[in-house]
């Protein structure tokens, strides 16, 4: 079978690699597509000796089951599934208290990244690939090549929302930071889901415009004037929580500089950017909760799918052939695409 693989620094090549054997409890999935992040993009940033150079990428993947383990039950030949990002064991005390997004196993502690298909197992850029039954949910009626982009771009951001919503109550403000991949999404989501006001922000014009017209009621250019326009709308107060979907240093202290008192703060986007934090300073107001967010639990995951199944979420996608990976990997980089990159097999 085809198979996108990180063959040295910053380079992906389509090879061909053997259709996977499945064990007793795994269905074979025929990939119908799988989305490309911008941490694929980290991923193979990583050099040439990366313990990753010569792996299958793709931790968004969506297909159809082709064959069933002797063992997995649940599941039929034909069925649409998508496949969890983080390969949780489902036994240890995080994965049992519904935190499996922080899973014992999966995510020890110093790991880079919780063990995910194409961060340490293969992954779905490719035609097939073998998954446990116990990682897959459900789509139904959903096209799983469009569906591919919820495992990460849709349960991230998903996860970030649940994890304030106790905060995002009528009279709130939300500022939620970065309109690309997962941005647009939790916009939506906070549309749909909270009763906040939603001031969101992006340094291109054209997300800004998408902003303003799915969901947000204050939607700015982020720019040096970004900072005092949100303590403008918010009476000087400051947000009662910022979400930041790029994590460059803009964005990072952006967020720490428009946080109300008693705020919350969920850092989702890996852009390198860095905070110091200085106990003895009043810059960081009191009470300010400040969480580095990853990923979403199964919980998170089946209310994402729930919620594109109703027509409130709708994720945008533009499809590549798998055969033009590296080419998709470079339009991406070169920020040259709107919405989610699908590699379809
Ligand atoms: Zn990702
Ligand atoms: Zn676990």
């Amino acid at each position: 079978m085809r198979a996108v693989s990180y063959v040295r620094n910053n380079t992906v090549e389509v090879q061909e690699k053997p259709v996977p054997e499945i064990e007793a409890d795994e269905v074979l999935l025929k990939v119908s597509g799988a989305g490309l992040c911008h941490s694929d993009l980290h991923i193979i940033a990583g050099g040439d000796d990366s313990p990753l150079v010569g792996s299958t990428l793709g931790h968004e993947v969506a297909g159809v089951v082709e064959k069933t383990g002797d063992a997995a039950t649940g599941w039929d030949v034909g069925d649409s599934a998508l496949v969890a990002l983080v390969l949780s064991c489902g036994e240890c005390d995080k994965c049992l208290a519904g935190r499996d997004n922080e899973c014992e196993v999966a995510s020890p502690r110093g790991s880079l990244a919780p063990l995910s298909p194409g961060i340490g197992s293969p992954g779905g850029m490719a035609e097939y690939l073998a998954v446990k039954t116990h990682h897959l949910d459900p789509l139904g009626d959903l096209d799983p090549a469009t569906s591919a982009p919820l495992a990460d771009a849709a349960l991230t951001p998903m996860h970030a929302v649940n994890s304030v919503r106790d905060r995002l109550v009528g009279g709130a403000t939300v500022v939620t930071i970065g309109i690309g991949g997962l941005g647009h999404v939790g916009l939506q989501i906070l549309s749909a889901t909270t009763g906040a006001r939603i001031i969101a922000l992006d340094t291109d014009k054209d997300k800004v415009d998408y902003a303003a017209s799915h969901g947000a009621d204050v939607a700015l250019v982020s720019d040096a004037d970004a900072a005092s326009r949100i303590m403008e709308e918010t009476n000087g107060r400051g947000a009662d929580v910022v979400l930041d979907f790029v994590g460059v240093q803009p964005t990072v202290d952006l967020a720490l500089s428009v946080i109300g008192v008693g705020g919350a703060i969920r850092f989702v986007g890996l852009g390198g950017g860095k905070f110091t934090y200085d106990a003895d300073s009043s810059a960081l107001p009191w009470g300010v909760n400040i969480e580095r967010s990853y990923g979403g639990t199964r919980s998170d995951m089946r209310e994402a799918v729930a919620l594109v199944q109703q027509g409130k979420l709708h994720v945008e996608t533009t499809k590549y052939s798998l055969d033009d990976a590296a080419r998709a990997f470079d339009d991406l980089r070169d920020g040259k695409v709107s919405g989610r990159i699908v590699l379809v097999p």
